[in-house]
């Protein structure tokens, strides 16, 4: 078993997950195992970080959504490594259909929108008014940022468990996932009741959101609304990250909210740059033994659920 750390980034080929394998890799002295869905754009972000100077990364597919990726990827850790140290889930959804003259990809994007004259308030209104939610994508986001996130998790336990000092988990979260910004009191208090949740309930959280969703009743029943997917989504995946710190008291699992970051899924509209934001997702990543678990930060400072 190789002495140095191995940590498995999900999402790595771009934004911030891309920032997170580069620095992990450059500054914290472990080895990366850089993940894209897309083996293309995964291979060519390794590569880029190797024609950086940042050599200690390899590239390994894998699709959070997909079992068999997740599989294969296990396979690979186990024959190459035997453990796993540390597991940043970055990989995530908007859970919103963006406007196809607005995208990202197009470098118009930044000189089109004065961003630089809103405040953070200001872009994430700009960006709420700029999106469609459909169902589809509503689905995406759940199954994704929630389900994908736990099934890789789950798949990694073992791994995790077999490193030598206390295997952390990252999940990187945001601040549309706080609880306040759930109005429903019952599923409010259900999601912060760490000592009785269950993943069962989570289930049922998660479906309910997405019957009331296509009954045009999220208002209703006290749902966030505007990336109300990705609200719940990531304030279901909060409350799995204080299930699993729970059950698993020799890990450290925490949330990581990277920050208003300028992304493809923020539009560019953010504040950070990827580079800013990541530095709190790998600060949280890189905690001594015996450090915080099962606790939410907020650009590399605790903060509460
Ligand atoms: P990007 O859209 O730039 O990157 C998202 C990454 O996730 C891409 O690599 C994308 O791959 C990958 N991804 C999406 N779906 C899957 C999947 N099924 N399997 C594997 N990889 C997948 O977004 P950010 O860098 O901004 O987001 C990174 C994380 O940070 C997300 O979890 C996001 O929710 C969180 N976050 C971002 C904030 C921001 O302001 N930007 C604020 C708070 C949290 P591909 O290139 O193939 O699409």
């Amino acid at each position: 078993r190789p002495n140095k750390r191995i940590a498995v980034v999900t999402g790595g080929n771009k934004g911030i997950g891309f920032e997170v394998c580069r620095q992990l890799a450059r500054d914290g002295g472990v080895t990366v195992v850089l993940t894209a869905r897309d083996e293309t754009r995964g291979a060519g972000a390794a590569e880029k970080l190797r024609a950086l100077g940042v050599t200690d990364v390899v590239f390994h597919q894998l699709d959070i959504t997909d079992a068999s990726s997740i599989a294969t990827l296990v396979d690979f850790l186990e024959a190459r490594f035997g453990k796993l140290d540390i597991l940043v889930n970055n990989a995530g959804v908007g859970g919103v259909e963006y406007p196809q003259e607005l995208d990202a990809n197009d470098e118009k994007v930044s000189s089109l929108h004065q961003f630089a004259g809103l405040d953070s308030n200001q872009r994430l209104e700009w960006m709420v008014k700029n999106v469609r939610e459909p169902i589809d994508a509503a689905r995406k986001a759940v199954e994704t940022n929630y389900y994908g996130t736990k099934h890789v998790t789950q798949a990694l336990l073992p791994l995790l468990l077999q490193s030598s000092s206390q295997g952390r988990i990252v999940n990187v979260s945001s601040e549309y996932g706080l609880l306040r910004l759930i109005r429903n009191e019952e599923v409010r208090r259900d999601l912060n009741d760490i000592h009785n949740l269950t993943e069962e309930r989570l289930d049922e959280v998660l479906d309910k959101f997405l019957q009331d969703f296509e009954a045009d009743a999220l208002e209703a029943h006290g749902w966030p609304t505007g990336f109300s997917a990705y609200k719940v989504a990531m304030a279901a995946t909060n409350a799995y990250t204080r299930i699993l710190a729970r059950r698993h008291p020799t890990l450290r699992v925490n949330c990581a909210h990277p920050g208003y970051v300028k992304t493809d899924m923020s539009m560019g509209s953010g504040v950070l740059t990827p580079e800013e934001g990541a530095r709190g997702v790998v600060k949280v990543a890189l905690l001594l033994d015996g450090g915080p678990t099962g606790k939410y930060f907020t650009k590399g400072e605790e903060a509460s659920f």
